[in-house]
């Protein structure tokens, strides 16, 4: 198959006008001038017009369990409140509940033009169930917090389910609700098995004053449920999850680092530790959550992601609307940097770039999952293509249609 379009999009040089891919399975074999292309190369040939070929996006951090929350929770005047009352939502769902809402996700996401998710999923018994319509890797969160099962039995469980996923990682939730012992199980499987992992963290001011000063609705909320909570008073969230005994080099996915004090960057900037840093710019308005810190994590060579979050926190899976959030909230950034942010830098997160995968660009060898939005052919193509307000028109996934 050759796929012509006005320009190929390729994030690896300078877009191709007039351009083409060939496709043969699920794979790109062919990239250049439609002529050239053509020449090249047989097959049917589908001309998409006057449209940008783009490589389909990549949605770094998503639960798709809670689509079904969207609209459910109003901003609460606490992080804690909000765990109150999205657990209060979480208790009137069943398994039934969470496949809809998980198979409607990921008919959302790909309407919009993700063709890639990093899903976290509350339950990864369901993933049997499930067909996925796009590339997913399934997560497992894990939560120890109220467990009665050691943290290396809880995570025996789910990685049972999570074979049966092609692509799979970890996710102990939060520094707040896994314990260490989950975490380092977590690192240990990682280093063994060359999964990924990822995990919330330092996300509100809430969760700085429980493990900095212990003290707070977090804290309060935390303890009033068993937590132990020796670890809090003392050290920022980011210093806790750096220092304690985890010294192995996994890269870990870091959902949100909001709340990050002087120190903090200071120890980021010692620390020979890099994380692949995802950053949800409408799920954290509607949580008015401080200011992301992007040029000071850009300054600390971070690789970073934009990201959706959930539904309960956010109005659409529309990784352009990200886009067009982030851009206004940093206008000094040029569109086609903040492009690279749902797909060379998530794919370097997956380990999906050049050195090691096949995402996030358009490059003979690289995975066929590609989509196509209205090019005017004028001279912003980027700034076109974060503008895009809708679902697109046309995308491959895997080399299918
Ligand atoms: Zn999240």
């Amino acid at each position: 198959m050759i796929v012509r379009a006005r320009t190929v999009v390729t994030m690896d040089g300078a877009p191709i006008e007039n351009g083409a891919v060939a496709i043969s399975g699920n794979r790109i074999i062919d990239l250049g001038s439609f002529d050239e292309v053509k020449g090249r190369n047989s097959g049917e040939i589908i001309d998409l017009g006057e449209q940008a070929l783009l490589p389909g996006l990549i949605n770094a951090h998503c639960h798709l369990d809670y689509t079904c929350l969207h609209g459910k929770i109003p901003p609460q005047k606490s992080f804690a409140d909000w765990i109150r009352a999205i657990n209060a939502e979480k208790a009137k769902l069943s398994g039934t509940d969470y496949l809809s809402s998980i198979t409607e996700g990921f008919a959302e996401a790909k309407r919009f033009g993700t063709t890639t998710v990093a899903n976290l999923t509350a339950f990864p018994e369901l993933i049997s169930q499930i067909h996925s319509p796009i590339r997913t890797w399934w997560f497992a969160e894990l939560i120890d917090v109220r467990s009665l099962e050691q943290a290396n039995e809880l995570v025996d469980l789910a990685i049972e389910s999570l074979r049966l996923a092609e692509n799979w990682g970890l996710a102990p939730h939060a520094l707040f609700t896994a314990s260490p012992d989950l975490y380092r199980c977590c690192e240990e499987i990682a280093r063994r098995e060359s999964i990924l992992l990822t995990t919330h963290l330092a996300e509100s001011p809430e969760e700085m004053e429980m493990f900095r000063d212990g003290s707070g609705a977090l804290y309060d909320f935390m303890k009033s449920i068993g937590r132990d909570m020796s670890d809090c008073g003392g050290m920022t969230p980011l210093a806790a999850f750096i220092g304690v005994g985890r010294v192995l080099p996994t890269e870990w996915i870091v959902a949100h680092l909001n709340e990050l004090t002087e120190s903090d960057f200071d120890l980021l900037g010692r620390s020979t530790r890099k994380f692949h840093v995802v950053h949800s710019p409408r799920s954290h308005g509607y949580f008015a959550h401080s200011r992301f810190p992007f040029k000071e994590l850009r300054a600390l060579k971070f690789n970073l992601c934009l990201a959706t979050d959930s539904l309960a926190s956010n109005e659409s899976l529309s990784l352009f609307a990200e886009m067009r959030t982030f851009q206004r909230n940093e206008p000094g950034l040029s569109p086609d940097k903040i492009f690279e942010m749902v797909t060379v830098n998530p794919a370097l997160a997956l380990h999906q770039s050049r050195h090691g995968g096949a995402l996030g660009q358009i490059r003979p060898g690289f995975q066929a999952d590609l989509i196509s939005i209205p090019c005017s052919g004028g001279t912003n193509l980027f700034e076109e293509i974060v503008a895009l307000d809708g679902p697109i028109d046309w995308m491959v996934v895997n080399g299918s249609m």
